[in-house]
Parts: C-alpha cells; sequence; structure tokens
C-alpha cells in the first residue's frame, strides 16, 4: 500500500502544484541514492516521494486521488516501483485519464516500458539520453445507437502537458537545444551501488535529461512543456461499433524537453437502443403486425433509425417471429454502403373488438380450413 502523497511530502491538501514541487524537490535531493549510498531507508524514502510526486503533480491523479484514495491507483504504482528499480525520479506509472474505467495491466505494463524503454535494462554503454516520451492519454465517451449511425464529433476537454511554446520545448531561455550535461556526458545515468549490485540512475546534475540547461527557459521552468487546457475534436466514424478505440496520433501529452507527445484514444461504447438491435452491420427491429395482415398479407409502415417512414410488405402468411429482410437500412459498413433492417414479427391481438368483428372471427373459427393452428 502506498503512504498519503500529501503526507509523504509534507504538504496541505490544498497545496499548490508550485508548493508541492518545491517539497518534492528538497526531498528528492535528500534522499537521493547518490547522497546515500548503501542506506535502505533512504532508498525506501526516495521511492515513497517519487510516487507521491507522481500522483500530485498530475491534475488528473490527484483528483482522482482525492476522489478514491488510494484505490485509484491499485496496480499501477506497484507495477511503476517494479521497473523503477531504485527509484524513478520520471515518475511515469500508469496513467489513465479515465479514471473510471480502470487501467488494466498490460496498460500499466506498456506505460511502464514507455516511460523507460526496453533498453535501460540492459546497461548498455552506447544508448542515448532517455527518451522522456510524453504520456498516452485515454478517455471513454458513450454514445446513441442514432449517433453511431451518423457519427459525431465528439469534444473533450482536459488538461495536459503541450510543448512550451517560447522555448519549442527545449526548456532553455534561448530556445535552442541545451549542451549535454557535463556530469553524466549526455547518457542521462550514472552509475550508483546498491549493495552488491552497481546500477545505473538518473543523473542527478541533469535529472536524467542528458542536457544540462544553464538559463531556463522562463515559461516552463525548464521542463520544456507546459500545462494548459485543451478542446479536442474527435471526429467518432458513422457506423462506430460499440467498443472502438480511436487513435489520434500525437494529441496525448507533450514529451518533456522536445521528447515525442503521447497518444490520445477515445474508447466509445454504444448505448444499446430500445428498438433496434444490432448485430454487426446489422439492425434487428420487433414490429407487432395486425394478425390479419399476417394472415392476409399487406404493407406496415415502420420509422427506421434515421426516422424515416418506410413501408415493408408483408406476405400472407407470414409467422410470428419469421424476420422481414428491408436491404440497406442498417447500419453504415466500412466499406461505404448499409447493412440490413430485419423486422422481427411479432403479433397484436386487438382488445377491442365490435360486435360484428367477434362474429366474423367465430365463424371463422367454425369454418373448415386447410390452414390450421391460426389461432
Ligand atoms: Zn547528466
Ligand atoms: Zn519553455
Amino acid at each position: 500500500m502506498n503512504k498519503n502523497p500529501y503526507e509523504v511530502l509534507g504538504v496541505a491538501r490544498d497545496a499548490s502544484d508550485a508548493d508541492i514541487k518545491k517539497a518534492y524537490h528538497k526531498l528528492v535531493m535528500k534522499y537521493h541514492p547518490d547522497r546515500n549510498p548503501d542506506n535502505k531507508d533512504a532508498e525506501e524514502k526516495f521511492k515513497e516521494v517519487n510516487n507521491a510526486f507522481d500522483i500530485l503533480k498530475d491534475p488528473q491523479k490527484r483528483a482522482a486521488y482525492d476522489r478514491f484514495g488510494d484505490a485509484a491507483f491499485a496496480g499501477g504504482n506497484g507495477a511503476g516501483a517494479g521497473f523503477g528499480g531504485a527509484g524513478n525520479p520520471f515518475g511515469d506509472g500508469a496513467f489513465h485519464f479515465n479514471m473510471g474505467g480502470g487501467a488494466g495491466m498490460e496498460d500499466i505494463l506498456r506505460e511502464a516500458m514507455r516511460g523507460f524503454g526496453f533498453g535501460d535494462f540492459g546497461g548498455g554503454a552506447t544508448r542515448g539520453a532517455p527518451q522522456r516520451g510524453g504520456r498516452d492519454l485515454l478517455d471513454e465517451v458513450t454514445i446513441d445507437l442514432k449517433d453511431a449511425y451518423f457519427g459525431k464529433t465528439h469534444t473533450v476537454k482536459f488538461s495536459s502537458n503541450v510543448e512550451c511554446e517560447k522555448c519549442h520545448g527545449n526548456g532553455t531561455a534561448d530556445g535552442k537545444p541545451a549542451p549535454a550535461c557535463p556530469r553524466c556526458g549526455g547518457s542521462g545515468f550514472v552509475q550508483t551501488r546498491q549493495g552488491f549490485f552497481a546500477m545505473e540512475a538518473p543523473c542527478p546534475e541533469c535529472n536524467g535529461l542528458g542536457r544540462k540547461i544553464d538559463k531556463k527557459c522562463s515559461e516552463c521552468d525548464g521542463s520544456g512543456t507546459q500545462h494548459k487546457q485543451r478542446t479536442l475534436e474527435v471526429k467518432i466514424p458513422a457506423g462506430v461499433e460499440d467498443g472502438a478505440r480511436l487513435r489520434l496520433a500525437g494529441q496525448g501529452e507533450a514529451g518533456a524537453n522536445g521528447a515525442p507527445a503521447g497518444d490520445f484514444y477515445l474508447d466509445v461504447r454504444v448505448r444499446p437502443d430500445k428498438r433496434f438491435e444490432r448485430i454487426n452491420d446489422n439492425l434487428i427491429m420487433r414490429v407487432d403486425v395486425p394478425f390479419v395482415t399476417l394472415a392476409l398479407g399487406g404493407e406496415i409502415e415502420v420509422e427506421t433509425i434515421d426516422d424515416k417512414k418506410l413501408a415493408v410488405k408483408v406476405p400472407a402468411g407470414t409467422q410470428v417471429g419469421e424476420k422481414l429482410r428491408v436491404r440497406g437500412h442498417g447500419m453504415p459498413t466500412r466499406r461505404g454502403g448499409y447493412g440490413d433492417l430485419y423486422i422481427d414479427v411479432a403479433i397484436h391481438i386487438p382488445t377491442k373488438l365490435t360486435d360484428k368483428q367477434k362474429k366474423l372471427l367465430g365463424e371463422f373459427a367454425g369454418a373448415k380450413s386447410d390452414k390450421k393452428g391460426w389461432f
């Protein structure tokens, strides 16, 4: 279980972003493995501080923590810590834009790998500075079947890191890429000892960036990113299926210091419809038909999903449960056509009959017929 991130950083519940950042920097310097060789307590604290900051630096995560507590991150920090080894100053744990959905283990692992890259485990000497790519964002929307039929533009408002406009993501005052860090030579890592093991820790001089920014950009304080309110218009295509995941490449969070941005994903759920059942591209609609129409044949009027009135022929002798196929009135298909509409025939028995109708039905029941079992 994780500790209360506010307590770990020693800040108030309503602490500002700047206060949180300040507290984090102070603690991370204090407990950094480089300054505390072979100190298990410091290592533990270092992890805690990073986990806490990972939650509190991110408005969505912080809000989720405030609402759900630790449950919002169940599993996420475990995986993050495992991959993080001696501590992870980037705090790239699992991230879920929509906390309602709950991140699956796969997402968490993918996110964890994204933050570190497989190469970090091998420890090759030729590796470049760690990629601090922007995180993917995931949102979910539930739409009506009719919206799925026509397609829809879904507007998402959220706040995320975007590339700093002033320095073009470089984090420097002059907006140009910063020179390589002298301490780590641009790799972003330094060697540190943990008991028997020689491990690599992110360079404390450049925080793993690999570059040394002398004069920081005044706008973003050297991070290369800014937190901004954003609005995305996501075009949901006509015919979208329940469970579809739409991807907007490069629309996730901006990467730190010019690293590539993540992607934005929108999971689309299609609400079940009262009138239509959808099977792939086809629609099924249950319609009550007067028994006389079923017996003698005729026409019924149905309303299609695009609100059009449609006359459908009912052949004489149609049975309850039969499906009448109406071509081209189903859902839009990927190939640009349409599926079919099936009328699931039900029967309508009138509850009020005139004396004359009763008499005629009585006569009908008594009459000989070669078609038995109508009533
Ligand atoms: Zn460095
Ligand atoms: Zn900047």
